[in-house]
């Protein structure tokens, strides 16, 4: 059964990058994204591994048209 750790550690989606994981160091992949809290994103990455699971909390971009 997949284990998900929450990190409620605010930081910009720029500033993840490559995320490795905590139980295996092997590199995790963005499953996905969803609001969280106002003004916040929830990134969740998986381990293609051992199908752990993190999930971070984000700064939400402000879409300025690009
Ligand atoms: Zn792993």
């Amino acid at each position: 059964m997949p284990t998900t750790t929450h990190s409620h550690i605010p930081c910009n989606r720029d500033e993840i990058g490559v995320v490795a994981c905590p139980d295996c160091s092997e590199p995790m992949k963005l499953t996905c994204t969803s609001p969280g809290l106002e003004g916040y994103d929830l990134m969740t990455f998986d381990c293609g591994k051992c199908e752990r699971s993190k999930t971070f909390v984000v700064h939400q971009l402000t879409k300025a048209g690009s």
